[in-house]
């Protein structure tokens, strides 16, 4: 499974699960950042709309560039809608 997880005191009540398939490694990603997206996104994928209850959001950064943080370069998905944006 392409699953990294960040280990980190911001997994809330569920899971935050960071997802880079083009390097397969940890990216480093402002646990601030992450968590205004989520919380902007209101726990709904951008990309089907459906309602994630426990907050098992994915950010998927829209041209690939994990180190690019500009908030338009990144989305909150799904990890259904993640796997098929990454593949
Ligand atoms: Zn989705």
């Amino acid at each position: 499974m392409p699953y990294f997880l960040q280990g980190s005191p911001f997994s809330f009540d569920g899971k935050v699960v960071w997802i880079d398939e083009s390097r397969k490694t940890r990216i480093p990603i402002s646990p601030k950042i992450r968590l205004e997206l989520i919380a902007q996104a209101e726990n709904i994928c951008e990309r089907c709309y459906n309602y994630f209850e426990n907050k098992i959001l994915e950010i998927h950064h829209i041209d690939g560039d994990p180190s690019n943080d500009d908030s338009e370069n990144m989305m909150v998905v799904c990890a259904n809608c993640h796997r098929e944006l990454t593949n």
